[in-house]
């Protein structure tokens, strides 16, 4: 399943963060997915339910907002938002474009509770 793969990128994504921070509880991760990355967020957010167990133990809660298709387009640099797949530009007509944001899944921020109530911790 595409959602699967998706969330285990995400989720070592996620894992290197806390790595990096030292450790910690993962209680928010919040992603953004484009109307292009053909992110079906049912089924993301049940995979990554499902998934974000076996990596961290616990559950948390996941935020997923979905961005529009903005494209800019190479001749007259003209930003735009893609609405039906069309990849014209309304500006100038040129059908050359690059695709800005919406074409993939991005990890926007990761909330991590410090464990500092750790027993045994006092010297
Ligand atoms: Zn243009």
């Amino acid at each position: 399943m595409h959602e699967r793969s998706l969330v285990q990128n995400l989720l070592k994504q996620v894992r290197q963060i806390v790595e990096a921070q030292g450790g910690g509880r993962v209680s928010e991760i919040c992603v953004q997915a484009g109307d292009l990355s053909g992110v079906e967020p049912l089924l993301f957010a049940a995979a990554f339910e499902e998934m974000v167990v076996d990596v961290f133990s616990v559950e948390c809660r996941l935020k997923l907002d979905l961005v529009p298709v903005t494209a800019v387009c190479t001749h007259c640099q003209h930003e735009f938002e893609v609405l039906d797949f069309q990849f014209h530009c309304p500006e100038c007509g040129s059908g050359t474009v690059d695709v800005i944001q919406g074409d993939d899944l991005q990890l926007i921020s990761v909330t991590l509770e410090t464990i500092d109530s750790r027993e045994g911790v006092s010297s």
